[in-house]
């Protein structure tokens, strides 16, 4: 990839003015270099915000759901067209290859036309009473101005799985995207501006000082909503924040993926798949697989064909051709997950493959397969966030079920067997919102995506996704 393509794709984006005119910094992880500054949104900036999404709230509600709708399609189709130069963006600010930010964009880009067909489709209901001695009308009706607060690991996806059902239902909303990676979420905001959303819908407020900015946003009783996608430790902050006005919320938080293989399973289509979930976004994923828990009778070959795989896979900066693994978002993170694997390893996990930073420029940590990890290893609990693949035994189904579900989380578990009925009654025992049966990838636009537990609530996506944004009103009616 050259420079200057580079060069060209950053320089095309919205890069915000605020009227205190400061800036942060947006950094390549691959290089830790400088991409460009973007504008610095402060508290007054954000009420500004507000004040647009409040004074336009009341007519994009009225606006016909096929405008709405034909916006969203009209976006989906220049996301598309512009796919190459989406994905090379992504790349430089978040890490992941080029060939992974593509399917992100195409992936982000399908939740603005399935929304785009949901527009059309808000029912309420007529019933009679049971009585039979009146009526009972039901609408649903937009909540009014959100905010939408997004995460760096997947930058545009994030942002449309709100951004779609937000428009699709006649919200004004305030988008906040995560300090590492606004550039995405600039570039969408302006796609959509072309696609013909009105001005004063969609407000974007990238800024360094995420908690002062959105404070008084949480004070302010003309914002309705709160949807985020963030850790868990943050969701519980703004749970608190969204108590003050009682905002309706939805929460998708963090998770701890167990990945179950039986001894039935197929083992091909298992560590195929194992590496589809750990490795897809570097391990930066809430539904990356974080733990996985092998048969004891067929855990050393699934770990040794794991490591095979994971070893050959190429390191590197993700805009050059055949990389597979891309840098971590930043040295943060590096040290996190370098910790995580240095204290399985003092508990006597044994080092597969990898376990050691790449290269001696930007965040590069290479794909680490450990086995025998010990019960009380940290990285069992923990999200790792990073390419690392701890291994793990279990004796019977029940100690599977058991140990999978001995987590504060609940996002997402993978179940790898041929048996239909242990399929069928662990899927059923499992304390999550979403389970991959034979895959290691769930993600669908058409599905509801979302947790239990402290992994959230509320589900992004799927026909339930823009319920999320519509409030049910009833009506008595006495005929
Ligand atoms: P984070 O919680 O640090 O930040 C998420 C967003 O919240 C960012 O925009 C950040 O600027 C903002 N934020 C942070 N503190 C804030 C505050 N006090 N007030 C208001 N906003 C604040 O999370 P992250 O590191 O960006 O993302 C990784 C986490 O996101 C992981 O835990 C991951 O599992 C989770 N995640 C969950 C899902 C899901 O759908 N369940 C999807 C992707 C990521």
């Amino acid at each position: 990839m050259s420079a200057d393509r580079e060069r060209a794709v950053v320089d095309r984006v919205p890069t915000c003015t605020f009227a205190g005119g400061t800036t942060f910094a947006v950094e390549d992880p691959s290089t830790g270099e400088v991409l460009c500054e973007v504008g610095d949104a402060t508290a007054q900036d954000a009420v500004a915000a507000l004040d647009a999404a409040h004074e336009h709230q009341a007519e994009w509600a009225a606006t016909a759901p096929r405008v709405r709708g034909e916006i969203l399609r009209r976006a989906f189709e220049l996301m598309n067209e512009r796919a190459a130069d989406l994905a090379l963006l992504m790349t430089l600010e978040m890490g992941k290859p080029v060939a992974e930010s593509k399917a992100e964009v195409t992936y982000a880009a399908e939740f603005f036309r399935w929304f785009a067909e949901e527009a059309v489709r808000i029912a309420g209901r007529w019933s009679t009473n049971p009585s039979g001695d009146g009526r009972l009308l039901t609408m649903r009706q937009p909540v009014g101005p959100c905010l939408l607060i997004t995460p760096w690991n997947f930058p545009m996806a994030m942002g449309t799985r709100k951004i779609g059902p937000a428009i699709a239902a006649g919200c004004t909303m305030i988008v906040k995207p995560a300090q590492l990676t606004p550039l995405s979420m600039l570039m969408l905001a302006d796609i959509l501006r072309e696609a013909g959303l009105p001005d004063g819908v969609l407000n974007v407020v990238p800024t360094s000082k995420a908690g002062d900015v959105t404070g008084p946003l949480f004070a302010d009783p003309r914002l309705r909503k709160v949807s985020f996608t963030g850790s868990t430790p943050v969701g519980k902050k703004l749970m608190e924040q969204a108590s003050q006005h009682l905002l309706r919320v939805s929460m998708e938080l963090g998770g701890n993926a167990p990945f179950l293989v039986f001894a039935d399973a197929d083992l091909d289509a298992a560590v195929d798949q194992a590496v589809v979930a750990k490795m897809r976004n570097m391990g930066e994923s809430c539904v990356a697989a974080n733990r996985f828990h092998v048969h004891e009778s067929v855990a050393d070959e699934f770990a040794a064909r794991l490591a095979e795989r994971m070893a050959a896979m190429k390191v590197g900066r993700g805009t050059e051709d055949g990389v597979d693994v891309g840098p971590l978002i930043s040295a943060d993170q590096r040290d996190i997950v370098r910790g995580l694997v240095d204290d399985a390893v003092s508990k006597g996990a044994k080092v597969l493959t990898g376990g050691e930073d790449v290269g001696d420029r930007g965040y590069f940590y290479a794909p680490t397969v450990l086995a025998n990890v010990p019960p009380d290893a940290e990285l069992l609990r923990t999200e790792i966030f990073g390419p690392v693949a701890p291994v793990a035994t279990f004796a019977d189904d029940d100690e599977a079920v058991r140990t999978a579900n001995d987590s504060e989380f609940g996002l997402v578990a993978y179940v790898f067997t041929r048996d239909l009925k242990r399929a069928l009654s662990v899927a059923e025992a499992l304390e999550v919102g979403m389970l991959g049966l034979n895959r290691g990838m769930v993600s669908n636009p058409a599905a509801p995506f979302g947790g239990v537990k402290e992994s959230g609530f509320g589900r992004e996506g799927g026909v339930e996704g823009i319920d999320e944004y519509l409030a049910v009103k009833y009506v008595a009616v006495d005929l």
